[in-house]
């Protein structure tokens, strides 16, 4: 068979799953408490997909050639359940790979649930070690020791672990280098990504972005650091590894080295829309298709048409300075 590709020649590997739209924290940068307030109304039950409907879409994109599969939100483990899922989507065929995307408040309870079901790799969400800086940044005065004790806990067990660190100039700059010692001590791959302007409620600006080149600078005036090969096509991490250790630090370089040329990630949102851009404006909607009686051939093929189709580089056109005030879908639907 061959393979399907989009519009710029890049073929479909990777799905990320939205499997709920809501959260413990309330993130300044992505659910600011002001708009995601107590009457703030989320989806229902039966607005979300079920596991039953999730594991069929994932297993027609396996066929279409998606290898790995990531599950977000929201908070992924405020879904019930979850490990069910995970065996579920284990077991498909072509899959070769599954991540979870974590704040990790809910990762001692759930930790030895998802190993045994088979997850074997974690993301996890960090944004400072000062634990009134990280509870104004997470809206909810959570303090960072649990999260650490979690991640502790999941080390434990085994898991494949990064630390995932938004970077956002005059807030959390000065937990630029705790952080890395803090990791590189512990063998943990920590990587800062770059703020972006997802969704329309936090207030990005060019301004707020601390780059790249301005966090490694200030590592390198620490540590050294000697660039580690790429693990695949595609990779969105630039990743580092400190000399005389196998500890590494990676980069995710979305505003000031944009990486829509090898993008081959689509988005299935918690509400069952597939988006082929995490800046995506309008969703194709699986969840009425999935719904009515069409066969997997069918869906297949309606999938891969909006593949086929599509076209989408909008990072590359934000450092081109070519996009403008577009409205987009926010982060808890697409999870990231
Ligand atoms: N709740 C989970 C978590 O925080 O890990 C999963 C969903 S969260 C939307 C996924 C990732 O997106 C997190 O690492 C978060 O820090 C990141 N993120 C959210 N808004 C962002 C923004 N404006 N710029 C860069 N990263 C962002
Ligand atoms: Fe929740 Fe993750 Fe968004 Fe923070 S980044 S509000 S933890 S979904
Ligand atoms: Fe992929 Fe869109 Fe991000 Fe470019 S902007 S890397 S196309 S998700």
């Amino acid at each position: 068979m061959n393979a399907i590709v989009d519009q710029l020649g890049r073929p479909i590997r990777d799905l990320r799953i939205s499997v709920t739209d809501r959260c413990n924290f309330r993130c300044t940068y992505c659910m600011p408490k002001e708009v995601f307030g107590d009457d703030f109304v989320f989806l229902a039950k039966n607005e979300l997909l079920s596991f039953e409907e999730l594991e069929r879409l994932a297993r027609i994109f396996a066929q279409l050639g998606v290898k790995k599969l990531r599950l977000t939100g929201g908070e992924p483990l405020m879904r019930r359940n979850l490990p069910e899922l995970i065996q579920k989507l284990h077991d498909i065929e072509g899959i070769e790979d599954i991540g979870l995307t974590t704040n990790a408040v809910l990762l001692g309870q759930y930790a030895q649930p998802l190993y045994d079901a088979g997850l074997r790799r974690l993301n996890i969400s960090l944004d400072a070690l000062d634990p009134e800086l990280f509870g104004q940044i997470n809206g909810r005065g959570i303090s960072p020791e649990l999260v650490l004790k979690n991640i502790q806990k999941a080390q434990d067990i085994d898991f494949t672990i990064k630390v995932n660190m938004v970077v956002q100039k005059g807030i959390n700059e000065s937990e630029i280098l705790p952080m890395a010692t803090y990791f590189k001590e512990r063998g943990i791959t920590l990587r800062y990504i770059e703020f972006m302007d997802v969704g329309n409620d936090n207030g990005w600006s060019f301004k707020k972005v601390v780059t790249k080149k301005e966090i490694y600078d200030m590592l390198a005036a620490e540590f050294d650091m000697e660039p580690a090969e790429e693990d695949y096509y595609g990779e969105v991490a630039k990743r580092y590894r400190y000399v005389g250790t196998d500890a590494q630090v990676g980069f995710i370089t979305s505003v000031s080295e944009s990486f829509c040329s090898t993008c081959t990630r689509s988005r299935l949102s918690s509400e069952g829309k597939l988006y082929t851009c995490l800046f995506a404006s309008e969703g194709f909607d699986l969840r009425e298709l999935i719904r009515s009686d069409k066969t997997d051939e069918e869906l297949y093929e309606v999938i891969a048409n909006v593949w086929r189709g599509r076209k989408d580089r909008y990072s590359d056109e934000r450092t081109e300075q070519t996009v403008k005030n577009r409205k987009k879908i926010n982060m808890n639907y697409i999870g990231g």
